[in-house]
């Protein structure tokens, strides 16, 4: 029996839709990169009800003739990319000739065009897939694009649309991001009456934040400026020891496009560690120049994300950048150098905590104390095995009667804290943090989903998170095993992971991948008496052989072996 059948193409085209718009921003991103790529110098803004009822989106940009003006309601109907060549290096913001297909598709939109000259302008108005009018008539140079009733005809998906002023927040920081990267440009946002946003042009960055955020924010940032090997970093970023006490004001450019960015954030971390107070980060106002066939915007079709074609040189480039401004302003210190005498003490028990890699007080090891100068001969456990010393900053070489031993410090980690994981929750009894600042996040709606349906398992262990508004949420408590830090990146890797396993295997899954978050790495130098307690810990899990994710920990070569090899039989 046949069951293949080929969508209508009117369900085809709603479904293609909600992959490009999901929500009121989208549909104003979507038209602002349209203005910006038509070379506005001026954007405005208006919506009711966040958007859900109304977004008025004119700019002053080149403006379409009257053919073109009928043709860019057309699915892959563009004008800014020609050849397959063209994707690999693409300088405007569009590029796939979807938007206003799927805008039009599900709404009701009204779209007025001058190019300036003689032509008389052109008034379209569509409603769902149906042509409604069109006729001639008298408009500016530029661009007018009204959007009604935005999924008027998806219920499905106006469902899910949040209340105004968490869809009119999420335009606002769009809108945002779109000022800072443009300072030259004008532009405004409103809201009914309520100006939001009024951002008349100005001469930079600086000035622009300052517009944004006021003199107490500018004073505290210090320039970055730095080129190599053909990309720059430019912008503004927190002078040490400032900071805040989360990520709100951390943003990323790249080629002028807001991104999220993994690489771009882990770096600019890394740069300011132990440069800021324990639970502060950088604000970062930074903009990535890279040649256009270095970076993939082709990733997701709202482009928020990239993908780069040499993302250490870029880490590099971060760190170098962040370095070069220190030096610059000077006077700049270590935050660790201004603790108190004593506060790195390493001798007291500390069983849950982690630090970050490489740093040793927050591991979760308990020294224990042995008889003065014990260190100096490798103790023997009773089995005989005895630790000889550490390769590569990765692995513990220890010998048993029977031989030498590889073993695998963050595998071997992850085995022993992973028992005692399970241990806890099988007791139900993870010791959990509070966190007194929230840890603001946002969630994609994948994840959120995956929240919602397990949050029972995730409250059990530990993990508490709050609705904000939108997508934002915030961790409020989170297992005591983590740092902060830890704990958000934990927690969204966390949902991932879990949203496709099946339910028997989700706990284990979860243990594992806490067990991973909180092991020591590889790469990270050990004194001997750690290494003696995380093999005498090993060897006493339920089975030191291979890792909660399946990897062996241990390679063996027996001394039989090692007298084959010599010859000595
Ligand atoms: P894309 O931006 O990916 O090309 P869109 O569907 O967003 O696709 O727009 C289709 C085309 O319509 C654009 O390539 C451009 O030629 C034209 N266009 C859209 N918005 C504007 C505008 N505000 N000003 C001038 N031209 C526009
Ligand atoms: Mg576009």
């Amino acid at each position: 029996m046949n069951k293949i059948a080929k969508l209508p193409p009117e369900i085809a085209q709603k479904i293609a839709a909600g992959e490009v718009i999901e929500r009121p921003v989208s549909v104003v991103k979507e038209l602002v990169e349209n203005a910006l790529d038509a070379g506005a110098g001026e954007i405005g803004v208006e919506l009711l009800a966040g958007g859900k009822t109304r977004i008025l989106v004119r700019d002053n940009g080149s403006g379409m003739s009257r053919a073109d003006a009928e043709l860019c309601f057309e699915r892959h109907a563009t004008s800014k990319i020609a050849t397959a060549e063209d994707l690999l290096a693409i300088a405007t913001l569009g590029f796939r000739g979807e938007a206003l297909a799927s805008i039009a598709a599900v709404s009701r939109l009204t779209l007025k065009t001058s190019e300036g000259g003689a032509e008389a302008a052109a008034q379209i108005e569509r409603e769902g897939d149906a042509l409604l009018s069109e006729k001639s008539m008298a408009f500016p140079r530029g661009t007018s694009i009204e959007v009604r009733d935005l999924f008027f005809n998806l219920p499905a998906r106006l469902k899910f649309l949040h209340g105004d002023a968490s869809e009119l927040s999420q335009i606002a920081k769009y809108l945002t991001n779109v000022a800072l990267a443009y300072p030259r440009l004008r532009l405004t946002l409103s809201h009914g009456p309520r100006k939001i946003l009024d951002c008349p042009p100005v001469d930079g960055l600086r000035e622009r934040i300052y517009q944004l955020h006021g003199r107490a924010l500018v004073d505290s940032l210090m320039l970055i400026d730095f080129t190599a090997e053909g990309s720059r970093l430019y912008g503004f970023a927190s002078r040490p020891p400032a900071g805040r006490p989360d990520r709100v004001h951390q943003y990323f450019f790249v080629n002028s496009r807001p991104v999220r960015d993994k690489v771009l954030a882990s770096a600019l971390q890394q740069a300011y560690r132990g440069l800021l107070e324990k639970d502060r980060f950088p604000e970062a106002f930074l903009f990535l120049s890279v040649p256009p066939a270095d970076v993939d915007v082709n990733v997701h079709p709202a482009k928020s994300e990239v993908r780069f074609l040499r993302s250490s040189s870029v880490f590099q480039l971060v760190l170098r950048a962040v370095d070069r401004a220190k030096a610059r302003a000077g006077g700049i210190k270590p935050v660790a150098a201004a603790r108190p005498e004593g506060a790195d003490r390493t001798d007291e028990p500390v069983e849950y905590i982690p630090g970050e890699p490489g740093d040793f007080e927050g591991l979760p090891f308990r020294v224990e104390e042995g008889p003065p100068g014990a260190a100096a001969a490798p103790a023997a456990d009773p089995s005989g095995r005895r630790v000889l010393g550490q390769f590569a900053d990765a692995y513990i070489v220890a010998a048993d009667p029977d031989g030498i031993m590889v073993i695998d410090q963050h595998n071997a980690h992850e085995r022993v804290l992973y028992d005692r994981f399970a241990e806890i929750d099988r007791r139900r009894s993870w010791p959990v943090k509070m966190s007194l600042i929230p840890l603001l996040f946002e969630m994609s709606p994948a994840q959120a989903v995956s929240l919602e349906a397990n949050r029972t398992a995730l409250e059990e262990s530990g993990f508490r998170a709050e609705p904000m508004g939108g997508r934002s949420f915030a961790l409020r408590e989170y297992p005591d095993v983590f740092q902060p830090e830890q704990a958000l990146a934990a927690f969204l890797d966390l949902l991932d992971e879990i949203r496709e396993s099946k339910a028997e295997e989700k706990k284990s899954r979860m243990l594992a991948m806490m067990a991973c978050k909180a092991a020591i790495k590889a790469g990270q130098p050990l004194p001997r008496e750690k290494m003696e307690y995380l093999m005498l810990e090993l060897f006493r899990t339920s089975n030191p052989a291979v890792c909660p994710h399946g990897r062996p920990i241990v390679v063996r070569l027996s001394k039989a072996e090692i007298e084959k090899g010599l010859r000595r039989r």
